[in-house]
This record gives C-alpha cells, sequence and structure tokens, in this order.
C-alpha cells in the first residue's frame, strides 16, 4: 500500500491509451476501460500521478479542482489503481537505486521493468535486481538444457554461476547446444562455455568444474555454499539423480531439476526437510506399472536420450529458470516445489504429474536436520 507521503508513478509495464470518453490501461493481456469521463477528472488524476507528487499532493491538487470530490473517494480511487498494478510506489527508488552499479541498471533495464510489477507484493524493483545479482547458483551439465539455463542465469544477472560438465562437444550437440559451434567439436564443453558466458556477460563471475560427478560427497564439496542448484546432467544414468538427491539434502540446498522425454519438458523442484526429496518421492510412489518400468529401464540400461527436440530445450530452460526466480525474490507460488511437471508439446499443457510429501522415515531427508 502507500502513505500520504508516498510517491506514485504510473507503472510504465502497463500502456496507458487516452480515449475519447476516457483511459484505457493495456498490459499483462488485459485491458481496463475507464469510460465516461466526459468532466475530465480520471484524465486529470492520471496526469498528477507524475513520479514527483506525494499522495497527498495528488489528493490536495485534485480536490482543489473538483472541490465535489472528497479526499476519501481520490483515495479509494488511487488504492483502486494500485491494486490493478496501473502504479508503482516510487517512495523508495532513490533510496534503493545505489544497490545496482550504472552499468548493471542499464543492462538489467528490462528485467527492472518486469520487476516492476511486485510493488504491490512490497518488493522494488532494485531490490529484485540485486537479490538476483547476489545469488549463487550451481548448475549440473552444460548439454541442451544446460546451455540455455546458463544463458538465462547469465542474462538474469545472477551474480556468481558454477557450471560442471566433463564431456566434449559432438556435432549432435548442436540442434540445441547453443553455447558450441563447430569449430568447437572435440574441444571441453566447460572450457568453450566458460568463455561464452564470459563474453555474453563479464559482469558475473562465471566458473567451470571439468568433472564427471562420481559420488553425493563429491556432489556436496561442489555446491557446498551455493543458494541453488539446478541438475540437468544425466550421467551416470539411474545413479545421478540420487547422488544430487543426497548431496543437496546434505547441504541443505534446494534443488531444481528439468529434463525431457521425447515430447514432453518435465520439471520438479525439492526444498530439503521442507517438501520430500527424490527418495520420499520414489518411496511413494505406489503406481506398479511406474515402478516396474523404472527397474526395467535401470536393468536393460536403456539410454532413451536420442530426442531431444531443439524447442523443448529452451521451455524447459524457461520454465526452470522463471521456477527460480520465485524462488530467489520469494514471490508468487512456485508451482513445481515438490512436484512433478509436466509441459506437453502436443496440446501445449502444463500439468501437476505428480506430487508427493515428506516422509520422516526417508532414508535420506528423514529425521531432523543434521551439522
Ligand atoms: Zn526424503
Amino acid at each position: 500500500m502507500f502513505d500520504q507521503s508516498d510517491i506514485l508513478s504510473l507503472n510504465s509495464g502497463y500502456a496507458l491509451l487516452q480515449t475519447e470518453d476516457g483511459i484505457q490501461f493495456e498490459g499483462s493481456g488485459n485491458i481496463t476501460t475507464y469510460d465516461d469521463d466526459k468532466d475530465g477528472k480520471v484524465k486529470t488524476l492520471v496526469q498528477l500521478i507524475n513520479g514527483k507528487n506525494t499522495v497527498n499532493e495528488i489528493i490536495q491538487e485534485f480536490t482543489h479542482k473538483y472541490n465535489n470530490v472528497s479526499k476519501q473517494e481520490v483515495e479509494e480511487i488511487l488504492k483502486d489503481f494500485y491494486d490493478e498494478g496501473f502504479l508503482e510506489n516510487t517512495s523508495e527508488d532513490e533510496q534503493y537505486f545505489s544497490l545496482l552499479t550504472a552499468y548493471q541498471h542499464e543492462r538489467y533495464l528490462r528485467n527492472i521493468g518486469f520487476f516492476q510489477m511486485f510493488t504491490k507484493n512490497h518488493l522494488n524493483k532494485y531490490i529484485a535486481q540485486k537479490k538476483i545479482s547476489d545469488s549463487k547458483i550451481c548448475l549440473l551439465g552444460l548439454g541442451g538444457l544446460g546451455s540455455h539455463i546458463a544463458f538465462s542465469l547469465a542474462g538474469m544477472g545472477v551474480g556468481t554461476i558454477k557450471a560442471v560438465e566433463f564431456d566434449e562437444v559432438e556435432l549432435s550437440n548442436l540442434n540445441r547446444q547453443i553455447l558450441y559451434t563447430p569449430n568447437d567439436i572435440g574441444k571441453s564443453k566447460a572450457q568453450q562455455a566458460e568463455k561464452r558466458i564470459k563474453e555474453f556477460n563479464p559482469d558475473i563471475n562465471f566458473s567451470t568444474v571439468e568433472t564427471q560427478l562420481s559420488s553425493p560427497e563429491q556432489i556436496a564439496e561442489i555446491i557446498h555454499g551455493f543458494d541453488f542448484v539446478i541438475s540437468v546432467a544425466d550421467k551416470p544414468r539411474f545413479l545421478l539423480a540420487d547422488w544430487v538427491n543426497q548431496a543437496v539434502v546434505a547441504e541443505n540446498i534446494p534443488l531444481l531439476l528439468t529434463g525431457l522425454d521425447t515430447t514432453r519438458a518435465m520439471l520438479q523442484s525439492i526444498v530439503p526437510h521442507e517438501t520430500g526429496c527424490l527418495q520420499c518421492w520414489r518411496d511413494g510412489i505406489t503406481d506398479a506399472k511406474s515402478v516396474n518400468m523404472y527397474n526395467y529401464r535401470k536393468e536393460s540400461n536403456i539410454d532413451g536420450d536420442n530426442a531431444a527436440y531443439t524447442t523443448l530445450v529452451p521451455i524447459s530452460a524457461g520454465l526452470v529458470c522463471s521456477e527460480l526466480t520465485k524462488y530467489i525474490l520469494g514471490y508468487g507460488e512456485i508451482k513445481s516445489k515438490g512436484k512433478l511437471l509436466k509441459f506437453d508439446f502436443n496440446n501445449f499443457t502444463l500439468e501437476v504429474e505428480e506430487e508427493w510429501t515428506r516422509n520422516i522415515n526417508c532414508k535420506v531427508c528423514g529425521g531432523s536436520i543434521h551439522g
């Protein structure tokens, strides 16, 4: 909300159109019309919301011009505008502007424009960008999903990114692994990725670890001190997910996972000791068919990764980085928290595929937090 001494601006995320009979706000897929404004009251009010006037000044000037309108009525309209998201309380902007460097203000201008919508959730847009810039993300895997996620994290301005990859670039990677070019074939993905991301955003701290993930203890050491882990690595198949799960629970770091399954992009996230972990999920599966299928694939060592369609990869990366944004900012409903979401290429639906709760007797995350 706002106080009498607060300064209000129009939220630039909404286009304000003057019509013959009034005004309309257009944005976020909605058009809100204030027509029947023949005496120009709404237009006058909007003109007074100029990023300089305080709420009190707006009310004073308005009621001076229209002395048949009460102070309460003006406040009601301002409150309505504010609740709809048309206004931004910019009183704190001066205070928080210096949280970002001049470079960050310009580079992340469009991110900051997006964060304007958080004003009604009491989150200043500069603080939002600062939170992103201060966050430390560990990314396991620099293949197709890892490529897009690395670029997204760097575009968001995540200040510290550590990525882990052991593989080399192959020609068949290039339908989706946009970190690499044909000149990189046979070269280390970690090294090429580091070169590309540092060129793309020299303002962040991007580092790589060139190693194969080999145990929960090794992964715990790699992710130690990070705020979030995103895992898109898939080797060694059938073992890695469990190792990563054990490592994030041991280090108490939230984990976001995403992957492709031919025509589906899958997404899930866990918060250790709050949601169930991957072991809780597996223990909770009662559908014998799923368990049998999993065991069959595991025993037969079915690879199943021939399909990785170009367009599904950035969708999946976009979903996981959007969820990460919500985690970092503490804003909105995190749809994947303790759930497995499925985006279907064929019908473009995003649905909850599975949902599970924490098993207090889980062999990985059961009991109280250790250490
Ligand atoms: Zn568990």
